[in-house]
């Protein structure tokens, strides 16, 4: 990767961590608690269907500047996308986080792209991919307290 390409995804997680997007409470929504016990990260997720599609997504919660990002691209990534294309997303974004960038077609992720380098870092993968199993819990009803433990 270019350092320049580094510098850019660097930014763009800084500034999502420090002025995350979407990052209120949900009324009337479905939501789910997720805890990543290792670094102290604790998000609720909060998801608005409107039939198959998300209507509106939102997070609050607490968290290192990674797993804040992370949340706070999700939340931008998968306004307007149907169930389905939010379960194809996390399982690409926890392609990228897992196996890196060439495993996981990152020209089409869009900003999602700026956390491949965790995928170097194995003890951030679960910081980068709580905000994203929390959703998946959201997707199946919700109401649950998700927390990565393996
Ligand atoms: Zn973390």
């Amino acid at each position: 990767m270019s350092s320049e390409l580094d510098d850019l995804y660097q930014e763009v997680i800084l500034d999502h961590g420090r002025r995350p997007r979407n990052f209120h409470r949900l009324e009337g929504a479905v939501s789910a608690e997720g805890l990543n016990p290792l670094c102290g990260d604790h998000f609720t997720v909060y998801v608005k269907l409107d039939g198959e599609r998300i209507a509106d997504v939102a997070f609050e919660g607490s968290g290192c500047a990674i797993s804040k990002a992370s949340a706070s691209l999700m939340t931008q990534a998968l306004k307007g996308r149907t169930r389905a294309e939010a379960e194809e997303l996390f399982e690409r974004f926890h392609t990228l986080v897992t196996e890196g960038p060439d495993k996981a077609r990152v020209g089409d992720l869009g900003k999602l792209a700026a956390l491949s380098g965790v995928s170097e870092f194995p003890t951030r993968v679960k910081c980068a991919s709580l905000a994203w199993h929390t959703l998946h819990s959201v997707l199946r009803g919700g109401g649950e307290t998700v927390i990565t433990t393996e």
